[in-house]
């Protein structure tokens, strides 16, 4: 690791350390951080799911007719399969409700326009899915029939319902923003179980009809794009092999143990772009960031201007992944 308090003195040294033209090169560019709390920003966490997943469920469905959407329940029958994990692989495999509401849609007098659905849990473990199908027609001509889901979800009960009136639409949708799931008492329903923890793969809690594509993979190019500047500009130091063993740790944890770790780090943003670009997590606590030389700014967080050679120790010692 570079040495500055030695290097720095060794004037009179007959020649320089090999490096200390490029330590003294790093020491002058300065980068700006702000640092946070971490935030896990899984799908399934209590806190930041709100803002990330549930947001987007709301969003989604805010512009809908309510008359015009079908409330559909979608459960498992627990006797048709080995375990709750074996009935949720087996259908997100084959994706199941997708084809289902295409088969639904082939044969139906009225048009599908839109869907999207958020998983739950019962008790037992096994997954429920909330499935909200806009169609072209409203109230009672616009109901699907139990009798034809039935036919094409054959793992278990459904249930269909119309939504009652424009204000038990907005009640649904404003207690699910606030609290993560759809009814009172029902706290369970958004919480993992044990199962989901233990495994490294991620479970997927809200999926909707595929319209955008391009525009995601365009948006997230940009993203990269102005990310591969910054990494340029670290990895020409020669850490690059340390950071990648830290960084595939984040891939040996379990989806429970993300979650628990939420808040408990410090997540780093760097300035050249407002503080918006995400450079990664430090496994610190947000009170020990706030130790460095820096101060609070007012809805950035904690703010350190430091230079490179710092920068690369920080990272050395503390960073944890590039990627949520
Ligand atoms: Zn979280």
């Amino acid at each position: 690791m570079f040495d500055l308090g030695v290097w720095g003195k060794s004037k009179r040294a007959a020649e320089p350390p090999p490096n200390l033209v490029y330590i003294n090169e790093l020491k002058s560019q300065k980068v700006i951080l702000r640092g946070i709390k971490c935030k896990c920003n899984k799908s399934w966490c209590p806190i930041c799911s709100l803002k990330t997943v549930i947001n987007r469920f709301c969003g989604y469905v805010k512009d809908w007719d309510w008359r015009r959407v079908r409330h559909i329940t979608l459960t498992i029958d627990p006797s048709l399969f080995e375990s709750p994990e074996a009935a949720y692989d087996l259908l997100v495999k084959k994706k199941k409700i997708a084809g289902m509401i295409r088969n639904i849609g082939r044969t139906l007098e009225k048009v599908v326009v839109d869907w999207c659905w958020l998983l739950e849990w019962h008790r037992n473990e096994l997954p429920h899915w909330h499935l909200f199908v806009l169609v072209d027609k409203a109230g009672y001509r616009g109901q699907i029939g139990a009798d034809k889901i039935r036919h094409y979800w054959t793992y278990g009960r459904i249930e269909e319902k119309p939504i009652k009136s424009e204000s038990h639409w907005k009640k649904m949708t404003d207690y699910l923003s606030k609290h993560g799931y759809f009814q009172k008492d029902k706290a369970h329903q958004s919480r993992l179980p044990e199962w989901v923890r233990e495994r490294k793969s991620i479970i997927k809690r809200f999926g909707r009809m595929n319209k955008s594509r391009g525009n995601e993979g365009s948006r997230n190019e940009k993203l990269s794009e102005s990310n591969n500047e910054f990494d340029k500009l670290i990895n020409e130091s020669k850490l690059c092999e340390w950071f990648e063993r830290k960084e595939s740790e984040q891939f040996t944890k379990t989806q429970g143990q993300l979650l628990d770790d939420c808040g408990n780090k410090t997540d780093v943003y760097w300035g050249l772009d407002g503080f918006k670009n995400f450079w990664g997590r430090l496994d610190m606590p947000y009170h020990e960031f706030k130790c460095m030389d820096g101060k609070y700014m007012e809805g950035l967080g904690y703010v350190v201007e430091m230079d490179r050679v710092k920068l690369e120790l920080l990272r050395a010692r503390h960073f944890l992944c590039s990627v949520h």
